[in-house]
């Protein structure tokens, strides 16, 4: 069952997001050669938490630390850690959760460490790109096939492999809610769209295969070939017209 909230509901969500934002804005200074995903994921814990409100992924299905922080290869799910430090050249994809007075805010943001490829460059680029090619078939009426296909049909000119394994989702009381939303699909299918559901929008795509696999921590998901993998993810709300994003400032 899709949730739909009231409007008190979504101010709530708002400033869950406007937090999880927050993350991102620090991490755009934060992310550069030399600091550790671990140093990354106290930053976002301590900007957290001093905005009362607490790291949703912590304690998640077990999850040990504050962020995600997936490194190249790794797709979803990477766990900081002190060892892992960012070199030149890498792509993290940094996905921060916030929760505040029992509502989250989701949002994933792929970063360069300092200077990276242009084959990098272009990943992270229709990666982000086919984020808002989904949002831009967000409205009350549409169906969510709309917003799956459009996402999947942006990336298949570049030959990108779009992870299935792992889909946005509904947001609200809980991190995760219905619906499941694929970043490929049919348009015309799927549930259609009302005022003030949340949604967690998030491509995953891989420079090469869409394959994957989990390592044996049970979390770090990397790409079976080895390849590069990018990751944006916003919430929002549906709207009448459009959407509103609230994992913002
Ligand atoms: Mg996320
Ligand atoms: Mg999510």
């Amino acid at each position: 069952m899709i949730i739909i909230k009231s409007e008190r509901e979504i101010a709530l969500l708002k400033e869950a997001g406007r937090i999880v934002a927050l993350c991102h804005e620090q991490m755009k200074k934060s992310v550069r050669p030399g600091i550790s995903t671990l140093e990354l994921s106290h930053i976002c814990e301590r900007i957290i938490r001093e905005n009362n409100a607490t790291p949703s992924f912590k304690g998640y299905g077990g999850f040990p630390e504050a962020i995600c922080a997936s490194v190249n290869e790794v797709v979803v799910h990477g766990i900081p850690s002190k060892k892992q430090i960012l070199k030149e050249g890498d792509i993290v994809a940094l996905d921060i959760g916030a929760c505040y007075k029992g509502y989250h805010g989701d949002s994933a943001w792929s970063y360069a460490v300092g200077s990276i490829s242009h084959k990098d460059q272009l990943l992270m680029q229709v990666t982000h790109d086919a984020l808002f090619a989904g949002l831009s078939k967000v409205r009350e009426g549409a169906h969510l096939g709309d917003v799956s296909a459009a996402i999947g049909e942006y990336i298949k000119p570049y030959g990108f492999g779009i992870v299935e394994q792992f889909t946005g989702h509904g947001v609200g009381h809980d991190l995760h809610e219905d619906p499941a939303i694929f970043n490929f699909g049919t348009p015309g299918t799927g549930p259609i769209l009302k005022e003030g559901m949340v949604l967690a929008i998030e491509p995953m795509v891989n420079a090469g295969t869409k394959n994957v696999r989990i390592l044996s921590d049970q979390w770090t998901t990397v790409t079976k070939d080895n390849s590069k993998s990018a990751h944006f993810e916003h919430t929002i709300v549906v709207r009448k017209d459009g959407y509103e994003i609230l994992t913002t400032l």
